[in-house]
């Protein structure tokens, strides 16, 4: 044996005793109606302490949360991987292998990382293995031009009471689709600091359901060129652009687009073509004409596998909320890295997710950016507050997380509550 024990540093007697013990007591759910659902978990232990957790939305998804609660009441709330995974052997029995009752689980997760990191008086992201930047590169998500919109959980279309005071004290343009409005919008993104942004293409054409059964015409494409190419304008030659698809079109006009779109040197190409298939990715990212992007539906590694084996895309977009929390959202990360693949994040969370995405990013060397889905949102910066920070949490385009333990932020209660949704209980 090496060394001398007798010039070791003794052990710290508090550090030698056993862990106390820790119990989950209670949990609870709220919603605020913003453009979505921000739907939210926290879990209290036996020392008052708690964590807050955020979902994606899905139907019915606080009476999910409600069916987990009492898989966890009594279990140790820092033992978070084998609760998930308990939470997904649970959950297959209703067939749930992928799919939203993992939007559950990652509010869940999520929750215990916020409680754990509290209550050990550290921040997440040095529960995940530290941090590799200071700071988190956030893009502007930009829809197709200026407008503000409020989605049910089947995404239908609905108007809150904030969105009618809204919509009736500014105008609104009736027609998204035309380049100056891509110009315009670039240049407000440009002014707030970003210097990366996405817009919407797909919403371009006639959107009938057929698109995928005919041919897009050549005047359609022609369009989405012209408008991104007045986004690019509009943003300047040093910001990033990516451009989003929504599945909609069949290969070969996604290769058609992939290929007139390439001299406006894209960011990324997000979801050119259905998901089913990634052999379709694969071959639209074989032309080499824009780095391609999908994973935004998908749940758990195992969702990803194929995808990241087959090296079918460019970069993968887990989203935090969804894919099954923040560990499972950095394991893909790693997964892709090892095949030369990036990570972007897919994000239209509140403040409160968005910053648990935010710790995830910040430990992984293959990071691009993370989304930001909120600002057309006029309460969303004041949704949460942060200890010792005032200013906003978007600075410059950049976050920048704290040594504040946890997620380092609190849901503002005050703000939060006055958008709660109709029917749903906040916190009971
Ligand atoms: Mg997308």
């Amino acid at each position: 044996m090496r060394g001398d024990s007798s010039k070791r540093l003794p052990l710290n007697p508090s550090q030698a005793t056993e862990l106390t013990p820790m119990k989950i007591t209670r949990c609870s759910t709220a919603v605020v109606e913003a453009n979505y659902d921000y739907t939210y978990v926290r879990i209290f232990n036996d020392r008052g302490e708690y964590g807050t957790g955020e979902c994606f939305f899905a139907p019915g998804l606080t009476a999910a949360l409600r069916e987990m609660f009492p898989l966890l009441i009594g279990r140790d709330p820092r033992e978070v991987d084998r609760l998930a995974r308990h939470l997904w052997r649970k959950g297959s029995g209703a067939g749930a292998v992928a799919g939203y009752l993992y939007n559950a689980v990652s509010g869940i997760e999520t929750a215990l990382w916020d409680l754990v990191g509290k209550s050990y008086g550290v921040p997440c992201y040095q529960l995940l293995g530290g941090k590799l930047r200071d700071s988190i590169r956030i893009y502007a998500d930009c829809h197709a031009g200026d407008n503000i919109e409020s989605w049910g959980p089947m995404l239908t279309q609905r108007e809150p009471e904030w969105l009618r005071r809204l919509v009736a004290d500014q105008p609104q343009h009736e027609e998204r689709y035309e380049s100056e409005l891509y110009r315009e919008r670039a240049q407000q993104m440009v002014s707030a600091g970003f210097d990366a942004r996405k817009f919407d293409i797909d919403s371009i054409v006639l959107l009938t359901g057929e698109e995928l059964h005919r041919p897009l015409t050549d005047a359609e494409i022609a369009k989405m060129v012209e408008c991104v190419a007045a986004a690019r304008e509009g943003a300047g030659p040093d910001v990033d652009l990516a451009v989003d698809c929504h599945w909609r079109f069949q290969p070969s006009d996604a290769k058609r687009i992939a290929r007139d779109l390439a001299p406006s040197n894209l960011l990324w190409l997000e979801d050119p073509c259905p998901p089913e298939n990634i052999h379709d990715f694969a071959d639209v990212k074989a032309l080499g004409a824009c780095p391609i992007l999908t994973g935004e539906n998908l749940n758990r590694r195992h969702g990803f596998w194929d995808l990241i084996t087959a090296r079918a895309v460019d970069l993968v977009a887990p989203d935090i909320q969804k894919c099954g929390g923040m560990l499972e959202g950095k394991r893909i990360g790693e997964l892709a890295e090892m095949q030369g693949i990036r990570f972007a994040p897919h994000n239209i969370a509140s403040p409160l997710g968005t910053i648990a995405s935010a710790h995830v990013c910040a430990t992984l060397p293959n990071f691009v950016a993370l989304e930001f889905h909120g600002s057309d949102v006029p309460f969303w910066p004041d949704l949460i507050s942060r200890p010792g920070r005032s200013g906003p949490l978007i600075d410059q385009g950049r976050i920048h997380l704290t040594e504040a333990p946890g997620l380092g932020c609190e849901l503002n209660e005050l703000v939060a509550r006055q958008y709660a949704k109709p029917g749903e209980t906040w916190f009971a």
